[in-house]
């Protein structure tokens, strides 16, 4: 593999580059998605954009209003570990924990699994439900967009020339919310997903508010199950609602055949992780029913 590596210190210098060079230029992060793209040949860049040493990219900070803003070199391992991420939401932290190995997490950037756009990608599905938006620097100032519409394709994001990512933003969440993260591999946290399920809600009186279901792994981009979260929203979620709501998250999820799994099964899975995680955020006073949801840990 040959290419020229460029290190630039700030976040202008690294838009310039990779607008001089748009097309023929790469931007790394921690490198454990990138370098094996280009080792396999999959990617021949010309240049490589090293972006870790760009100072005040890395942060995991709340302000006062309880906005989490997480900067793109932010480490997996870094949102996995914060003590005020796991306090205010807990549900980022145990997604995080669940991406590959330690040694990968500690490497990895929240960015670059963001731009790397795998649909199988794991800290998507709980930003997206968490309702995270992402500021993205290019060439004409920043602009934000809802990470829900960040994504174009499998490996395509709506980067244009010269841009880069360069924080999340999550809002804060009602006190009361609670949140689960599924991932259904074959070997754990060291594979990726088959199935990814991110439920996330808060209750009032037994009703649900503001819940929200996103997929990883079963569409080319992670998604939203809306007609799942519609069919629950204001409702004292029952059995039979569960069942009804899983089904239309299966119905609404665009799964392909690969090596992991065939599309009937990863359609299946989905109403399995979706039925669980939905009775895992239920409040304790109603009727709960956690069976599946520890038979699947
Ligand atoms: C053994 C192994 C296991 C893994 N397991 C998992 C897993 O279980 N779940 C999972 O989701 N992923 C997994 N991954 C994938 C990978 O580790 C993550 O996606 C990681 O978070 C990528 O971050 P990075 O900083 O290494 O990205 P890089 O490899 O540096 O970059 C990835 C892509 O994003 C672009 N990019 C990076 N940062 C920016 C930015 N700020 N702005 C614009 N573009 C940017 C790069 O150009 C590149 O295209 C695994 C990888 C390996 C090697």
């Amino acid at each position: 593999m040959q290419f020229d590596y460029l290190e630039p210190r700030t976040i202008e210098e690294t838009v310039s580059l990779l607008s001089k060079f748009d097309g023929e230029a790469k931007v790394i992060a921690g490198g454990t998605d990138l370098l094996n793209l280009i080792r396999t040949k999959i990617i021949r860049p010309k240049y490589v954009v090293d972006i870790a040493r760009i100072p005040g990219l890395d942060h995991v900070k709340y302000d006062d209003a309880g906005t989490l803003s997480i900067g793109a070199l932010a480490t997996i391992r870094a949102l996995e570990m914060s003590a005020q991420v796991k306090e205010r939401h807990p549900v980022i932290a145990q997604a995080a924990g669940q991406l590959g190995s330690v040694a990968i997490r500690n490497v990895g950037t929240v960015g670059g699994n963001l731009c790397h756009a795998s649909p199988a990608a794991d800290t998507a599905p709980v930003l997206i439900a968490l309702g995270a938006r992402v500021k993205i620097a290019g060439p004409a100032g920043d602009r934000t967009t809802a990470l829900e519409n960040f994504f174009a394709g499998p490996g395509r994001t709506v980067l244009e020339r010269g841009e880069i990512l360069a924080e999340i933003q999550v809002p804060a969440t009602p006190p009361d919310t609670t949140g689960i993260y599924f991932k259904h591999a074959i070997r754990g946290a060291a594979d990726l997903a088959i199935v990814g399920v991110a439920v996330v809600a808060n209750f009032d009186g037994g009703r649900c508010r503001n819940l929200r279901v996103a997929l990883a792994a079963v569409a080319p981009t992670p998604m939203r199950a809306t007609a799942a979260e519609r069919l629950l929203e204001g409702r004292e979620p029952d059995h039979a609602l569960i069942e009804i709501a899983a089904r239309a998250a299966a119905d609404e999820s665009r799964p392909i055949t690969d090596i992991r799994g065939s599309a009937d099964y990863r359609r299946e899975m989905v109403k399995v992780f979706v039925r669980a995680a939905i009775k895992r955020v239920l409040p304790e006073e109603n009727d709960r029913d956690n069976e599946i949801a520890t038979a699947i840990q």
